[in-house]
């Protein structure tokens, strides 16, 4: 599959990466439909040293294209949208609704992990981390689905 690689900064390319695929059985792998450009996209964007390779990208929408076993919640076919970072629902910091001190959570594009720019994303812990839009894949409605300002 296709998706952008980050060089250093000022150097991204798209290129051919492995294809996205389910790994554990809490996986699910989303078709990326849109993605946006986040400001900590920015960062190694302007400043990542020449020496190591990334994947970018960590807020997306897609098309559920498969899910593991043990996904309950979310199925085939359906708009999920992702957040900024992966987390498992489970743990004391998930149960208290901060997702983002996951203790078994991760980052797109960092930890072995996808990215969402690119055509399809292996999304771990699939129930927690994906969120299920409330509209069919339609192109008039995806632009309500945009980051708000900061
Ligand atoms: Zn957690």
């Amino acid at each position: 599959m296709r998706a952008t690689v980050i060089y250093g900064a000022g150097d991204v390319r798209v290129e051919t990466v492995p294809d996205a695929r389910l790994i554990e059985p809490s996986d699910a792998v989303v078709r990326v439909t849109r993605a946006a450009i986040c400001g900590s996209d920015l960062w190694p964007y302007k400043s990542m040293p020449a020496s190591d390779t990334g994947r970018m990208g960590h807020e997306f929408i897609g098309v559920v294209e498969s899910v593991g076993a043990d996904v309950q919640s979310i199925m085939v076919g359906q708009l999920v949208i992702a957040p900024f970072l992966i987390s498992d629902g489970t743990c004391a910091f998930c149960r208290e609704g901060l997702q983002t001190s996951c203790l078994h959570g991760g980052r797109w594009g960092g930890d072995g992990n996808d990215a969402g720019q690119g055509e399809a994303v292996r999304v771990p812990h699939a129930d927690s981390t994906l969120l299920v839009l409330p509209v069919a894949e339609d192109e008039s409605q995806m632009a309500r689905y945009r980051p708000a300002r900061s």
